[in-house]
């Protein structure tokens, strides 16, 4: 496992990750649909039962796998 990326890094900003996707307000995160999480998104790495993981968008951080970021896509 890595370091886990912070909502307050740049890196995290830019796509509005948020740590906790239950806690998105939809009116400034218009990407956001309820039931969307780093977990079921195409991108992330799941790192055995941990409650963090990879992800394809952050080289050397992990992300919560209760994550979420506008850059979400549909595990396929
Ligand atoms: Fe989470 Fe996917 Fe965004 Fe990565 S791209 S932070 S796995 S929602």
């Amino acid at each position: 496992s890595q370091p886990l990326l912070q909502e307050g890094d740049d890196e995290a900003k830019a796509v509005d990750y948020h740590a906790d996707a239950a806690k998105v307000d939809r009116a400034k995160s218009p990407k956001y649909a309820p039931g969307q999480t780093c977990a079921n998104c195409s991108l992330y790495a799941p790192d055995g039962d941990k409650p963090s993981g990879g992800c394809g968008l952050f080289y050397g951080k992990d992300v919560l796998a209760k994550g979420w970021c506008n850059a979400w896509e549909k595990k396929a």
